[in-house]
């Protein structure tokens, strides 16, 4: 594999690399960290490095198949994404497209109850947000009721918020947090997200204890681990084109 490295101009945040063929952009940041990393976490590649670090050459250089491989799955993500019919000229709710007309005028099934928007006029768009929330926030909290019973756990607060890296997070103070994007997901997987936050309430950390009560509740959970991998990126992408202005 070759490794090459390409600055555009004057600008040290704009750099790609050439892995098989392919120019793959990527973003140097640097931070107080001990070790470099490197991340894909919004889909983009993104180099971590020490304050005293000059260069990330040979961090890419010795991560280039790992770098390889993370950016063919995302694109084969972002492929899926296409096959479902997104274009970014669409709405993704609960799994679903929805067509933006020309005029902006969308249509959203909720299964029973429609509702209709204008997404070329800001308030509506709001409005539409508001709801969407709503909406989200009405899956989210009786699963997160269910599972902290089932777990016997108890939760403070439900937020909905955005959050840029992770699908949802909990706080010391049993305080649940769940990404807005998550209103771009099927609902098995939404339920699935919850169930995941709330066992953190009981157990922190992602061992053997913790995959083994989670596989009890979801049998094919390295199957929904798999769609949500997908449906990261997917989403990242969504929020950067979406209408709703949600990135
Ligand atoms: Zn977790």
């Amino acid at each position: 594999m070759r490794f090459m490295r390409r600055s555009s101009g004057a600008s040290r945040r704009c750099r790609s690399i050439r892995v098989n063929g392919t120019d793959v952009p990527y973003r140097v940041v640097r931070r107080e960290v001990k070790y470099p990393r490197l991340e894909f976490k919004t889909g983009e590649l993104l180099a971590v490095l020490p304050k005293s670090w000059k260069d990330e050459a040979p961090l890419l250089e010795k991560k280039i198949e790992w770098i390889s491989r993370k950016y063919e799955e995302i694109q084969r993500a972002l492929d899926g994404f296409k096959a479902l019919g997104g274009n970014g000229r669409d709405l993704l709710v609960f799994g679903k497209f929805f067509r933006i007309r020309e005029n902006g005028a969308v249509k959203i099934d909720f299964g029973g109850t429609t509702v209709e928007c204008n997404l070329k006029e800001r308030r509506q768009v709001k409005r539409l947000r508001t709801i969407l929330k709503e909406r989200l926030l009405s899956e989210v909290e009786p699963a997160a009721l269910e599972y902290s019973q089932k777990f016997g756990v108890n939760f403070n607060r439900i937020f909905i918020r955005k959050q840029r890296t992770k699908w949802a997070s909990c706080s010391a103070k049993g305080n649940l947090s769940f990404n807005f994007l998550l209103a771009c997901l099927p609902k098995d997987l939404i339920r699935y997200i919850v169930c995941h936050e709330v066992l953190h309430l009981k157990r922190k950390s992602h061992d053997g204890n913790f995959w083994e009560q989670i596989g009890r509740e979801f049998e094919n959970y390295r199957e929904m681990e798999k769609k949500l991998f997908e449906y990261w990126f997917l989403v990242q992408e969504y929020s950067r084109l979406s209408p709703l202005k949600i990135s």
